[in-house]
């Protein structure tokens, strides 16, 4: 999907969850570490991920990956093999008590993908889905449960915050405000990623 900043959006939870539906053996085998809240092994995402970038490279931005070392090491591998180095790495801080906030709240078209939320971004009844322009599907996911998501955030902190250190040193790293509102982080990851347009 290409969104406003004309950049092709792959997120490897949307990935992951289209292969759970479809009832794939990748499907199959994610769909237990995902309802626990763990990762999935490295060699599977890395392998959806090659075969995404293989197909075309296009501008992209890439979401919930890397989320590991190894899969930071494997994605610098593939982009070097494309001649497409990275532009930039955003990390969004927010709180812990936010973010278990953000994710009890969270909906989603189980359609057209979009989110909303609650409190800060309601759905309103004439918001149509994206795909089908009728109603959207909402859903609340089965790892927002207040649970899983203390499993994932600790995973988080293990697995995924090294990563800051590895971008950091290597320059990439922009440090934005995830805090703010819905269009005031749009906006900066808008000036950051395709400043001027
Ligand atoms: P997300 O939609 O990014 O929150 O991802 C949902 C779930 O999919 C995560 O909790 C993991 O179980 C799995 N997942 C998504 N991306 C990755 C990744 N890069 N590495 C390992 N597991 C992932």
């Amino acid at each position: 999907m290409k969104d406003e900043m004309h950049l092709t959006h792959l997120a490897t939870g949307d990935l992951l969850r289209a292969a759970v539906a479809a009832g794939t053996p990748l499907g199959l085998e994610a769909r237990r570490f995902m309802d626990a809240g763990e990762l999935v092994p490295d060699e599977v995402v890395i392998g959806m991920i090659r075969e995404r970038l293989d197909a075309g490279a296009e501008d992209f931005l890439l979401d919930g990956f890397p989320r590991t070392i190894a899969q930071a090491e494997a994605l610098d591998d593939m982009l070097s093999d494309l001649g497409a180095p990275l532009d930039a790495v955003l990390l969004l801080s927010v709180s812990r008590a936010e973010l278990v906030r953000r994710l009890a709240g969270r909906w989603l078209c189980r359609t057209c993908g979009r989110s909303w939320h609650e409190v800060s971004n309601p759905h309103r009844r004439d918001e149509d889905c994206l795909e089908t322009g009728k109603d959207c599907d909402l859903y609340q996911r089965d790892d927002d449960r207040a649970e899983t998501v203390a499993n994932r955030l600790d995973v988080y902190d293990a697995q995924t915050a090294p990563l800051v250190g590895y971008y950091r040193e290597r320059g990439l790293l922009r440090e934005l405000d995830g805090e703010r509102s819905l269009e005031d982080v749009y906006a900066q990851i808008e000036a950051t990623v395709a400043p001027g347009r």
